[in-house]
């Protein structure tokens, strides 16, 4: 496995890989939900590069830049053993240097979700994927539904800019409880990590629901919203039901698929989750076709 630091360094590395490329892009802090991207990848590619980099553009000035965590020792363990070729680890300099001044940005699709509520989280989103997909050249590149939004907007920016490669997405990764792996569960004490298991109970209840034939978005809302007020330390940001191919909001029942999503404050620390209905529709051989192609 070879480490680079540099842009020079990746695309002389990146030149000798033969054969079919697959990129898993990370922040690092790697935990299983990562490791299942970079297997998938790893089974349907010749090469995997692996790039970790806590992207400063995609955290707001109130946000957990500085306190992300991060232990590039551990990640590297981590990746050694599981056949990657190839890792990038660069600085924030390099990527972002003196006189740095594009960006992109995506309109439509950024704006709903955790775009309204994280100002820019999206420009800083697809300006570094952009960034990296030209560095490194990959045939497929591999995100987690985890971030369904990011995946709608990666797909949206891959096919608007003309990136020659697929965009796979790879189902949610979760502890034995249900809790969503995340870098940032970490930041959880152990009544906050018993607390933040009422995402998952509240978008179990929704699915519930819906399998009873509730098709109502507004009522599907409700019933995640009272799970989620069951719990004295949740602090509900959002909750949606959401067209899964283009993400708006939906007022009304639809016969089409169904993305139901959250954020949730548990103490400081903000969490995610979501679930695809048709529950079938959150395996692996659906999620690349459905999520975020509208
Ligand atoms: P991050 O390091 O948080 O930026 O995540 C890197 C990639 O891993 C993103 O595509 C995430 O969607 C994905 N990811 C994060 N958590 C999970 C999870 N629990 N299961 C599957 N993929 C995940």
């Amino acid at each position: 496995m070879q480490v680079v630091e540099t842009i020079e360094a990746l695309r002389a590395a990146r030149r000798m890989l033969p054969g079919s490329v697959g990129l898993v892009p990370t922040m690092g802090a790697l935990h299983e939900g990562h490791l299942s991207l970079v297997q998938q990848a790893k089974a349907e590619n010749n090469v995997v590069i692996v790039t970790i980099f806590v992207n400063p553009t995609q955290f707001a000035a109130n946000e957990d830049l500085a306190a992300y965590p991060r232990d590039l020792p551990h990640d590297l363990a981590m990746l050694e053993g599981l056949g990657i070729d190839l890792v990038f680890t660069p600085t924030p300099a390099l990527i972002y240097p003196q006189g740095y001044q594009t960006y992109v940005e995506v309109e439509t699709i950024s704006q709903g979700l955790e775009g309204a509520h994280r100002p820019g989280h999206f420009r800083g989103v697809a300006t570094v994927v952009a960034k990296l997909f030209n560095m490194t050249q990959p045939d497929k590149a591999y995100f987690g539904q985890k971030d369904a939004q990011q995946v709608a907007v990666i797909k949206a920016m891959a096919r608007d800019l003309n990136f020659p490669l697929d965009v796979v997405v790879c189902p949610i990764k979760r502890e034995d409880d249900g809790l969503a792996m995340s870098s940032r569960n970490t930041y959880l004490d152990p009544i906050q990590r018993q607390a933040a298991i009422i995402l998952y109970k509240a978008l179990v209840a929704a699915s519930d629901a819906y399998d009873d034939g509730e098709r109502e978005p507004t009522a599907l809302r409700q019933v995640m919203r009272k799970v989620l007020m069951g719990e004295s330390l949740a602090d509900v940001e959002y909750i949606s039901v959401s067209d899964v191919n283009t993400l708006r909001e939906l007022e009304s029942a639809v016969s089409t698929p169904l993305l139901l999503s959250m954020a949730v404050k548990i103490g400081q620390t903000r969490l995610i989750d979501n679930m695809l209905l048709p529950l079938a529709l959150n395996q692996s051989n659906m999620l690349s076709a459905i999520l975020g192609s509208g």
